[in-house]
């Protein structure tokens, strides 16, 4: 923890591709039926490098997807947008150019890259835990700071531990599980959890901070103040901008240069947190949040 400001402006959230090497079975239906298909006309990478430099912002960019390493000229988009700006990647890490993009991108403006370890496809695509923790060792060797992170599919729950030993075998440590968030077998999750599960997955999360606000149900930040849409914000694969991942209000469009951002905060609408991240991040009452 430091009490140092951070070194950029504004924060955003982009889903940068739809595009998926990866065809998990509890990848939210919406996403592996219907985005997977769509809008694969991504931008050119150094438009949007211009984009973010045009904000005359120091930006922080949130990369996610999709698999953020399809997007055509990923290391390129990395590479520019690191000169001035900051950036993190929540990647499943299963692409042949992460060596590329260890060698090119400088670290030091690399704030995280989360390494989700979707087990099942791994297995499926025959990509094993090798190749994976070649990959975090390769990373974390030049000084990248990468969280390896299990996603705790209900069904892999009596793998988990086993999973683990095999990775502190390859020498990948401190790997934090991450309840699932969504609907199986007719049961929403995290919700549907047992309370015995529940427990079993706290053991497991590491410094992994937002399993127990979910499992608890998350917080109600309705009418709180916060900085969403002012200085941090969400970007969809389109480069429509909006407030925040629940909240759909436009600022205009990234890639065609036409976003605001607004002037003054305003009050958090949300009826439901779909990224609790964000909200103890930019709303201004997080005590809420933690209680
Ligand atoms: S509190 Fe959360 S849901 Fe509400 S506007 Fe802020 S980031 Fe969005």
């Amino acid at each position: 923890m430091t009490s140092e400001p951070a070194p950029w402006d504004w924060e955003f959230d982009w889903h940068l591709t739809n595009r998926c090497n990866f065809d998990c079975e509890y990848c939210h239906p919406q996403i592996k039926h219907v985005l997977n298909r769509k809008n694969l006309n991504e931008p050119d990478a150094q438009l949007v490098v211009r984009r973010f430099d045009e904000t005359g912002r120091v930006c922080l960019v949130h990369m996610s997807g999709g698999e953020p390493f399809l997007f055509p000229g990923f290391v390129d988009l990395c590479a520019g947008l690191t000169r001035r700006h900051h950036i993190s990647i929540n990647t499943n890490l299963a692409t042949p150019d992460v060596a590329e993009f260890a060698r090119r991108v400088d670290p030091a403006k690399t704030v995280k890259i989360v390494a989700a370890l979707h087990i099942g496809e791994r297995e499926r695509l025959g990509l094993g835990l090798t190749d994976y923790a070649r990959d975090v060792h390769l990373l974390r060797a030049l000084g990248f700071d990468v969280d390896a992170l299990y996603v705790l599919y209900p069904p892999l729950l009596g793998r988990l531990v086993t999973d683990l030993e095999q990775l502190s075998d390859l020498g990948v440590e401190q790997v934090r599980a991450k309840v699932f968030k969504g609907v199986l077998n007719g049961r929403r999750y995290p919700e549907a959890y047992s309370d015995a599960e529940k427990e079993f997955i706290l053991g497991y999360s590491g410094q992994y901070l937002f399993n127990k606000p979910y499992l608890d149900g998350p917080p109600d930040f309705r009418g709180a103040p916060c900085s969403a849409g002012v200085s941090s914000f969400k970007v969809t694969v389109t480069g429509d901008v909006r407030r925040c991942a629940s909240v759909p209000a436009r600022y205009g469009n990234l890639y065609d240069g036409t976003f605001s951002a607004a002037d003054a905060a305003e009050l958090c609408p949300a009826r439901r947190v779909l990224v609790l991240s964000q909200c103890l991040a930019y709303s201004f009452v997080t005590e809420r949040a933690s209680s």
